[in-house]
């Protein structure tokens, strides 16, 4: 046998490659999902959900909570392989403390079971926990605040597809400077995670011209549903 034999636990070219590739992905699963969310500020020692809704239910880190019922943190099957994330709670969630049982929840539980995923299956929540006074949009620094928990909860549930429903979700997940009408319909990846934007259902029952399209979405969405499902 040829003394010039590698040793087998010396890397080859090949398998260094592979290392650094390793590495690297490692190192960016490790990073926030959510674009400008700060790592330190995102509930790094909380690995439970429970864990961290009982943080959010005490939370009072920005106006919001001084004017709403209660926190409204998340509501589905906490392994889901997939998460439906919106605006914020409205009039029926505050009172109920569930995300999306109003008008616009009924509407989105309708194209849930058009599109054969039952809402059982899913995991929901919103951008922020609290409801805005008089459903205003969440100002800025409110969203800063509470995107936290949102980047706590897609690090701990660790969800296959990420669906933003309407523009602020959009901007918090995808990119800040997202229009729902421009990048709608189209698969993002990040860290594994697939992730698009759909109209807010909300938004459809303003402008049910918008419907047609946002089937187009849940077929899509559907369909990587399944075959993520059949994977494993
Ligand atoms: S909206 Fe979010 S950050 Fe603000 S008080 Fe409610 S849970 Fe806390």
């Amino acid at each position: 046998m040829s003394s010039e034999q590698p040793s087998l636990f010396e890397l080859l070219p090949g398998e260094e490659l592979y290392r650094q590739e390793k590495q690297l992905a490692a190192k960016e699963i490790s990073s926030p999902f959510l674009p400008g969310v700060k790592e330190k500020e995102a509930f790094p020692g909380i690995k439970e959900v429970g864990q961290l809704e009982e943080v959010a239910q005490h939370c009072s880190k920005c106006r919001l909570r001084s004017t709403c019922r209660q926190v409204v943190f998340g509501d589905g099957e906490l392994k889901s392989k997939i998460m439906f994330i919106g605006e914020g709670p409205g009039k029926d969630e505050d009172e109920q403390g569930r995300p999306f049982v109003g008008r616009a929840g009924q509407l989105l539980d309708k194209i849930l079971v058009a599109a054969e995923i039952p809402r059982a299956q899913v995991y929901i929540t919103n951008v922020v926990k609290c409801r805005p006074p008089g459903n205003r949009l969440p100002n800025p620094d409110e969203v800063r605040e509470c995107r936290n928990y949102l980047e706590a909860q897609i690090r701990i549930m660790q969800p296959g597809i990420i669906v933003c429903l309407g523009a602020m979700a959009s901007q918090v997940v995808i990119d800040p400077k997202a229009s729902v009408s421009k990048i709608r319909g189209k698969w993002f990846s990040r860290q594994g995670v697939k992730i698009m934007a759909t109209y807010h259902p909300a938004a459809l029952l303003r402008n049910p011209a918008y419907k047609k399209a946002a089937w187009q979405d849940f077929q899509l969405i559907r369909d990587e549903y399944k075959k993520i499902l059949a994977q494993g």
